[in-house]
């Protein structure tokens, strides 16, 4: 979805001016950052809400990510909450929890502390920390880009239930569609992300 420069400007509320934004003013911000209108909203909130005005100390990512299961995978996933720029680093502090399994733990159990958040869950299976890295980012991005509102309906299935979506849409015949949709979600994460492996 592509904004003008001045609407990418009013995303920020009249803090950042279109010649500022033009002038790199804002070096976290591209295109990919607001292909979707749940981000566009993300976006301009984060700003309304003074963000591009507030310090972040990094120790705070530390304190305050939740970050659960594999501690052999923590040093990864801050390294790269802490390469994405503020609006989504706020963003993932606030609203996303993250389940890290695979490197040392293979199996986890616990009571749930997740309600009313996002989940993402890494596996850890690569043993390489580079590819973890990438791995958050463009979870990161498909969370910043694609969820809904908290309090909006949950688009999480069961595996099963995502089993008959599919044999829905086969016979109903919009399987292409649901698989186009789907690689175009692929599509823009992997933009997204590559952006922030670019200013790393
Ligand atoms: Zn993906």
């Amino acid at each position: 979805m592509n904004l003008s420069l001045q609407e990418k400007a009013d995303l920020f509320g009249g803090v950042v001016t279109a010649r500022q934004l033009v002038n790199g003013a804002v070096p976290w911000f591209c295109q990919e950052l607001v292909e979707t209108e749940s981000a566009q909203a993300r976006l301009r909130q984060w700003a309304a809400s003074g963000g591009m005005a507030r310090t972040f100390p990094p120790a705070r990512i530390r304190e305050e990510l939740r970050y659960y299961g594999d501690p052999r995978m923590l040093p990864a996933v801050i390294d790269a909450v802490a390469s994405v720029p503020p609006p989504v680093r706020d963003f993932v502090l606030e609203e996303v929890a993250l389940l890290g399994i695979g490197w040392v733990h293979i199996g986890r159990t616990f009571l749930a502390p997740f309600e009313g958040q996002r989940m993402i869950i890494l596996s850890g299976a690569s043993h390489d920390e580079t590819r973890i890295g990438r791995l958050v980012l463009h979870e990161l991005a498909h969370a910043w880009l694609e969820s809904p509102a908290l309090g909006e309906v949950a688009t999480c299935l069961p595996a099963a239930g995502l089993e008959n979506v599919d044999a829905l849409a086969r016979d109903e015949g919009w399987l292409d569609d649901a698989f186009r949709w789907r690689r175009a979600k692929e599509n823009r994460a992997d933009a997204l992300a590559r952006q922030w492996e670019a200013s790393q």
